[in-house]
């Protein structure tokens, strides 16, 4: 299945499409439009989504299809805008 996700430098706001702060490990946020965005990320070989783990202040991804740790790099990523507000 082919996702319209894109790398994680490529993410821009949904509405505006500024450039979007990072706030907080995983999430990101447009200064001017004032909403937070969820970011869900994927596996760039089997498209399953990736599991966030933290530690020491990183965040790594691992998949559990693939069974094994995932980069930054070669994930790709969705953004979910946070309703809760
Ligand atoms: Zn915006
Ligand atoms: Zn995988």
């Amino acid at each position: 299945m082919i996702k319209s996700s894109k790398k994680m430098d490529e993410l821009v706001c949904l509405k505006c499409q500024g450039p979007l702060n990072k706030i907080g490990k995983v999430n990101l946020a447009c200064p001017s439009c004032n909403i937070e965005y969820s970011v869900t990320s994927f596996c760039g070989q089997c498209s399953d989504e990736l599991q966030h783990l933290v530690a020491c202040g990183a965040v790594d991804f691992w998949c559990n299809t693939c069974n094994e740790l995932k980069g930054k790099s070669s994930a790709s990523y969705e953004l979910l805008q946070n309703t809760s507000a």
